[in-house]
């Protein structure tokens, strides 16, 4: 079996991946706050963890994956740990309750997954579904001494936690407890709510009973009482947005690692930033863009899947119509010749096969898989041959090209119709040397025929 490297955001290197159990690999990745539409950095990243799957699966690893829903708990200013509750914010916004703006955008962020293609995980967890198990974590922590309260909630007390801030490399952020800022009445900046008390005399909509009062989960707790509960107190992959490592991700550790005196997350994969241009794509500019703008502007989802293909995911990738439309042409050309492709069983190309591998396995080398691809496309093997290879390197990529259906004639240019008439006539009539003839007349408009068992079958030239 090739040997799968992986970038790991802990080691800050390449190391080679094997999970803990021969069963199943385990794989959590944080999901959406459903309080608004999702931008295309986040179904980047979706779209990261479903290559990361796939070539999991491509290995022959069966893959235990996990991906949450936040409906709870998310506030603001996710960095401070103040500020109001997204989810109230959303329903505020919509004039419904928060409950139908998570469910509304949950739903929209699903659909929006099946067209890119993204195999759904084994389970979608929401925060508000695991109040018992957070509650259960917090009081974990309480009882080896890790928590305190304010009068506004239960915080995680980071400079108990002596490796607090290794994921990020981050001992600047004990050192910024001696730095000037409004810590209120946290002991230390980088401290975080486990539970907020509701405040008094408000009502919220989402809220539940606890040992410390009526509140509400913090949103970092969510993520580690639910992937240790479907996956156990050590998972082999985290991933998620490279945003995530200082603050969410950082705490997930510390929380969990306290709580359980055991690794949290062996392989910590962070996907980098959509930038549009030179600039990082961010609400504070206006310049958000989701899945209804690409399909606004005329490309298909998978036009966007291909064009995330083409940079390394943990470089910025950025998106402009005009990438966007490199992409749109080159999809097509493989789309077109895996439509028009005689749809027979072929023999994929071992070769190829292996140079594919090879590329994957260097930590989701997807931009390199892609030239392999081409090199399919343009090189010798049958056409039968050539869609079998590529429609096995799709099992990766999720371009879902095997779902194509065949051109209609309708699509042939008049021209190419009639000696398409002509030639079938000549080789009823045993005329071969018409036939080839018709068949170098035919490449001139720019389309290549081949016979099969079904008759003739054409596909455009690509060069
Ligand atoms: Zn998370």
């Amino acid at each position: 079996m090739t040997e799968l490297n992986l970038f790991n955001t802990l080691s800050r290197s390449k190391e080679i991946f094997k999970p803990l159990k021969k069963s199943a690999v385990t794989l959590y990745n944080c999901g959406p706050t459903v309080y608004h539409d999702q931008h295309i950095g986040n179904f980047r990243t979706a779209m990261t963890v479903d290559i990361l799957k796939r070539t999991l699966l491509h290995f022959g690893y069966q893959v235990k994956h996990i991906t949450n829903i936040t409906d709870v708990g998310h506030l603001t200013d996710d960095v401070g740990g103040t500020g109001e509750d997204k989810m109230e914010v959303g329903a505020r916004r919509e004039g419904v309750s928060a409950r139908a703006v998570a469910r509304k955008y949950e739903k929209l962020y699903k659909a929006d997954l099946t067209l890119l293609g993204n195999i759904p995980p084994f389970k979608w967890t929401r925060a508000t579904e695991h109040i018992d198990e957070q509650i259960a974590l917090i009081k974990k922590l309480e009882r080896k001494g890790y928590t305190y309260r304010t009068s506004d909630g239960i915080y995680f007390d980071s400079v108990r936690d002596t490796d607090y801030g290794k994921l990020a490399g981050l001992k600047s952020m004990k050192l910024r407890a001696g730095a000037r800022v409004d810590v209120g009445e946290k002991k230390n900046p980088s401290d975080f709510a486990l539970w907020k008390f509701a405040a008094a005399g408000v009502k919220r909509q989402m809220e539940w009973p606890s040992p410390w009062g009526v509140g509400f989960p913090g949103w970092h707790i969510e993520c580690s009482a639910m992937a240790m509960k479907y996956l156990g107190e050590t998972i082999d992959i985290h991933a998620g947005g490279i945003d995530l490592i200082p603050v969410h991700h950082t705490n997930e550790i510390a929380q969990s690692e306290c709580a359980t005196g055991k690794l949290f997350v062996r392989f910590w994969v962070h996907g980098a930033f959509v930038i549009e241009g030179e600039e990082k794509m961010s609400k504070s500019k206006g310049n958000v863009k989701t899945m209804e703008w690409i399909t606004a502007e005329g490309f298909s989802p998978q036009d966007y899947r291909y064009l995330t293909l083409q940079t390394h995911y943990r470089k910025e990738l950025s998106v402009t119509i005009e990438s966007l439309r490199a992409a749109q042409v080159a999809y097509n050309q493989i789309a077109e010749f895996i439509r028009n492709a005689p749809r027979r069983a072929g023999v994929v190309n071992k070769e190829k096969m292996a140079a594919f591998d090879c590329a994957i396995a260097d930590d989701l080398n997807m931009p390199r898989a892609i030239a392999v691809l081409w090199d399919v496309l343009r090189g010798s093997d049958t056409a039968v041959n050539k869609r079998a290879t590529i429609l096995a390197f799709d099992e990766v990529f999720g371009l879902q090209l095997k779902r194509l259906k065949k051109d209609s004639a309708d699509a042939l240019p008049d021209v190419v119709k009639k000696l398409l008439i002509d030639r079938n006539n000549a080789r009823a009539n045993k005329n071969w040397a018409a036939s080839d003839h018709l068949r170098s007349e035919i490449r001139t408009h720019g389309f290549d025929v081949m016979d099969t068992p079904e008759g003739q079958s054409v596909v455009r030239v690509l060069y």
